[in-house]
């Protein structure tokens, strides 16, 4: 059903088969090409759907490790695009073709028209239908060129062309101007200039900035409740990331519980939208536990999203992850003391005693959690989406610690040892962003801070406002009190 459906719209809708007779045989042959493409991507989706469904059925099931974190991937899909008319199939006639003498015009001049792309047509035969010459209608578009290519104009596409008497040919028609709004945000526009020759530039319609508010109460996931209220996905995906600080997507999130969103939405003057900004106020509502996240921009710039009393909801990570330690190797360039050449040392090195409890350095899941080459006994904890710790020759993992298990900070995940390349027991001690090692002491980012004296007192109004704009104003609606 599906594939005879899908033949029948593209017999349809193809220009190539719409426009003119094809000889039966080859008619058939296409057809024929037509249906195989359209049952290998029917058997493609079906995979896609089954694969998906099935991977769902799985997490409800266990996959510990990867519930959590394949929510926020999930929530860097990339936003879709705006819909762009659909090219015209035909390729654009040969200058040769052009060249032949056009049809003769019907248009009284001057005019004013109001044209639409049709199948087959180009701008260049379009101008030419209208009585324009061809060596004007040839440099008008070179000059539109320089802006915007008309090979995308779609079928369907709109556009006003202004024609009037040629000063130098009483048979043809000359353009005075045409403008093609090409998407709701963009209109190219082309006009003659005094010289006779033409100017073509880009209007962008004018941008506001407007704050928009979405959420609704968790039946699915919160991932598909986000996207079902109308959060923007790449917004939600910010969400989920300044929530994963402080709760376990995969524990926490019950039928039943809440997500509310606000955020800044550009848009023109006829409510298109063209972009979003920030997420300027997030609450999750757990049973009955409220997270609420406000964003701040420090006046150094830096920006954050932090709860109501000022504190960063990104706790700091333990820079020093076990009790009694000196370090005995920092981060950098040293000379091995086993290989006996300058190597990279990528971590920092704490002397302790053997048996030492070592601390998860923050809240996380236990990536890793056995035996890793010359790391010898390693664990590995991954914090959030960015962040992840890593503590290695240790002497045995502490007790229940496994890969997918969850962790809290300073809770006893492993005891120090010498296994793997060591010199005797100290543990080795790595930050990852995004899996590469980084300096511990050298990290930028602003973790686990409280905002205080003048900077908490701004901020605390900046937390009144919005909470003061929440009230009453229901789940999807534009916040005009909080606009530019
Ligand atoms: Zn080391």
């Amino acid at each position: 059903m599906m594939f005879l459906q899908r033949e029948k719209q593209i017999t349809v809708t193809s220009p190539a088969l719409a426009g003119r007779p094809l000889p039966t045989k080859k008619a058939s042959r296409l057809r024929f090409a037509w249906f195989v493409l359209g049952s290998v991507f029917g058997a493609g989706l079906t995979y896609y759907v089954v694969s998906v469904i099935h991977n769902d059925a799985e997490y409800s099931k266990d996959s510990r490790t990867t519930r959590a974190f394949a929510l926020l991937e999930s929530a860097f899909k990339p936003l879709p695009a705006l819909p762009v008319p659909t090219p015209a199939a035909e390729p654009a006639p040969a200058p040769v073709a052009a060249a032949e003498p056009a049809k003769p015009a019907k248009v009284v001049l001057p005019a004013k028209l109001s044209l639409s792309v049709k199948s087959g047509d180009t701008l260049m035969s379009m101008l030419m239908d209208k009585g324009v010459g061809h060596d004007e209608a040839y440099h008008a578009l070179e000059i539109m060129k320089k802006v915007y290519n008309p090979r995308k104009l779609g079928v369907g596409q709109a556009m006003e062309l202004n024609l009037d008497k040629s000063k130098d040919d009483s048979e043809k028609a000359s353009i005075t101007g045409l403008s093609i709004a090409v998407s709701p945000l963009k209109t190219i526009a082309l006009a003659r200039t005094a010289d006779d020759s033409f100017s073509a530039k880009e209007i962008k319609a004018p941008i506001t900035k407007g704050v928009s508010r979405a959420g609704g109460t968790i039946h699915s996931s919160l991932y598909q409740t986000g996207i079902d209220s109308g959060i923007p996905a790449q917004l939600l995906g910010e969400v989920i990331n300044a929530l994963s600080y402080d709760v376990d997507f995969q524990r926490d999130i019950k039928d039943g519980d809440e997500i509310d969103v606000v955020y800044e939405r550009m848009h023109t003057d006829k409510n298109v939208t063209a972009g979003y900004g920030n997420v300027l106020y997030a609450s999750l509502t757990l049973g009955d536990r409220d997270i609420t996240i406000f964003r701040h921009v420090s006046p150094d710039g830096f920006s954050g999203y932090y709860n109501a009393k000022g504190e960063s909801v990104k706790k700091a990570l333990l820079r020093t992850p076990i009790n009694g330690a000196h370090i005995t190797s920092s981060f950098g360039m040293r000379m091995h003391p086993l290989l006996g050449y300058s190597k990279m040392h990528k971590g920092i090195d704490f002397g302790a005693l053997a048996g030492t409890p070592i601390y998860a350095a923050g809240d996380g899941v236990i990536a890793e959690a056995g035996p890793k080459g010359t790391f010898g006994n390693y664990v590995k904890v991954q914090h959030n989406k960015t962040y992840a710790t890593a503590y290695a020759h240790t002497q045995r993992f502490a007790r229940g610690i496994h890969p997918g298990v969850h962790v809290k900070q300073g809770q006893v995940i492993a005891y120090v040892g010498s296994t793997g390349r060591s010199t005797g027991p100290h543990l080795h001690y790595e930050i990852l962003v995004n899996g590469n090692q980084v300096n511990p002491s050298g990290v930028k980012f602003r973790t686990g801070q409280t905002l205080s004296g003048r900077e908490l007192a701004s901020f605390k109004r900046e937390v009144k406002h919005i909470e003061t704009a929440l009230t009453d104003a229901p789940r999807k609606t534009e916040l005009a009190s909080l606009g530019n």
